[in-house]
């Protein structure tokens, strides 16, 4: 058992007021494999006091300072991203390739946020001869970042990156089921010298517990919350009397159109792989593949054959394509949903099952599972399972195909293959979501802005847009003239 006795806060490790230990599960052996400090609302109340008296100097040192920092803080977060790779590959299942090339990846983001510490600025204002006008743009405050179990390090940077940058303090809440490697980002915060208090990191629940208080907590000037809608409505309702602000990144159900002109091979790569990624616990997963009636059969059968190719097992061996299932009720939900699919008259082509035999008999895998002649009225393509299932839906024509993609609730992203660039373009400038992809999929970077529209979210992370959720505006107006006539003088 890997021990984390204590919370991260003012820049000390500190045990639980509160709280007290819980165990974190392994979900590839169903064991306890770390027990982790949680905190309660006590403890997020002494964090947000830390994280309040930091502001004040940490907004107030000069952007470059911050950048240095950061800068700082990524070339630690490199050395170790190996190791955080693998612990979040223990503590939430991801397949350890996929693990090492996201976190990986982070290096770059804080690098990138670091570049924009001293990049944003306010505007002059032309009026008038009487007056100059002007805005500056001041970071919010501290923020409550509450973050979720199938992506803990990515959701951390997306949210402790503009955060940091722009000035804010905060106070980092990640899921119960995968707390370990946000804790880690504290050692690496000590280390690169950030002041006590700039970021705190508490562990513990969501609804009754840390996550609830940080919401609800009248000296939090904003939440950036990712996770569930259900939750997000749950957070507004808690934290809606403050009048705090709000960025939500939530869930998805993504349309993968592939139109019967597209370079299949390459559609089928980006499907199914979209499809399994993270085990299918990803917010992106093309979950709905809509494909044109030519090639239907074809799709389905290609899905069947490459599904049987993909080696789910021990997450941290090298040769795993997909890990089990984060949790033990994710793998409930995701059984539960091929169990609707059945019901509702999808046809089961691939998977379906538990898979148990030898080393994989105490974990939570599942086989790659795929639906055919999915409607869209079905359960499995309206509700986000998150989990590995796909569902395949066929379409006729362009307007039938939009017609789908936009009849959902959600609208993160979306994705479609086609040669034709007027169709490309036609069907991309229809689709309802935050984030289009034309031949390619899941590409995301720290420079595009990434988000949901309709219950997909509020607000945009990454890109520089991701700096306005974390900055009000002032405006300053100056006469130039210091006259102001009396409005009583006759
Ligand atoms: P969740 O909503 O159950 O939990 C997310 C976080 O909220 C956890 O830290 C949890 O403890 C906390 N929480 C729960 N109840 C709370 C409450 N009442 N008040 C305050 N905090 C509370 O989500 P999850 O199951 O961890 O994550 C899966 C969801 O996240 C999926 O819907 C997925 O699509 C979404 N997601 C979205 C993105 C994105 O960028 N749009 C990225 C990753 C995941």
């Amino acid at each position: 058992m890997v021990e984390y006795p204590n919370l991260f806060i003012g820049g000390e490790w500190v045990a639980p007021r509160d709280g007290g230990l819980l165990e974190s599960i392994d979900p590839a052996t169903g064991k306890p494999w770390a027990s982790v400090a949680f905190g309660g609302p006590a403890d997020i109340d002494r964090a947000v006091e830390a994280a309040r008296k930091a502001f004040g100097s940490w907004s107030r040192k000069p952007g470059h300072e911050r950048a240095a920092l950061l800068r700082r803080f990524a070339d630690l977060y490199e050395k170790t991203a190996p190791d955080l790779a693998r612990l979040e590959t223990r503590d939430n299942g991801r397949a350890f390739r996929e693990s090492r090339a996201d976190v990986g990846s982070h290096v770059t983001g804080y690098h990138w946020y670091a570049s924009l510490a001293d990049k944003f600025s306010g505007r002059t204002i032309p009026i008038d001869d009487q007056v100059h006008a002007f805005t500056t743009r001041r970071p919010i405050g501290v923020v409550g970042a509450i973050t979720p179990w199938n992506v803990p390090l990515m959701a951390a940077l997306w949210k402790l990156g503009p955060a940091l940058a722009t000035g804010c303090t905060v106070v980092l809440k990640p899921a119960e089921q995968t707390p370990v490697t946000s804790l880690e980002l504290g050692k690496l915060f000590a280390q690169a010298g950030f002041p006590p208090g700039v970021v705190n990191i508490v562990p513990g629940w969501g609804k009754g517990g840390a996550g609830e208080r940080l919401a609800a907590h009248p000296d939090v000037n904003k939440v950036a919350f990712t996770g569930e809608g259900a939750t997000a409505k749950a957070i507004l309702r808690t934290g809606g009397d403050t009048l705090k602000r709000f960025t939500f990144e939530l869930g998805g159900k993504a349309p993968h159109i592939i139109f019967a002109d597209a370079n299949l091979d390459q559609a089928l790569n980006a499907a199914t792989g979209s499809a399994w990624a993270l085990c299918g616990q990803s917010c992106a997963l093309g979950s709905r593949v809509l494909v044109q009636r030519p090639i239907y059969q074809r799709v389905v059968d290609e899905f069947v054959r490459r599904s049987a190719r993909v080696r789910v097992g021990a997450p941290l061996l090298e040769t795993t394509h997909m890990g089990p299932q984060a949790h033990a009720e994710q793998l409930a939900k995701t059984l539960d949903y091929v169990a609707i699919g059945k019901r509702d008259g999808a046809e089961l082509v691939a998977g379906g099952k538990r898979l148990t035999e030898g080393e994989l008999a105490c974990g939570y895998f599942i086989a790659p599972t795929v639906f055919a002649n999915v409607s869209n009225q079905m359960r499995v393509a309206r509700e986000e399972i998150f989990g590995p299932v796909a569902a395949l839906i066929p379409f006729d024509d362009e307007d039938e195909a939009l017609a789908i993609a936009n009849d959902s609730h959600y609208g993160l992203t979306a994705g479609l293959w086609t040669q034709d660039v007027g169709r490309a373009l036609r069907v991309s400038s229809r689709i309802e979501a935050g984030m289009i992809w034309v031949n390619t999929y899941r590409y995301i970077r720290w420079s595009t802005p990434y988000g949901g529209v309709k219950a997909s979210g509020w607000g945009r992370e990454n890109g520089v847009e991701s700096l306005d959720a974390y900055l009000d505006t002032h405006t300053t107006i100056i006469s130039k003239t210091g006259q102001f006539a009396d409005p009583f003088a006759n």
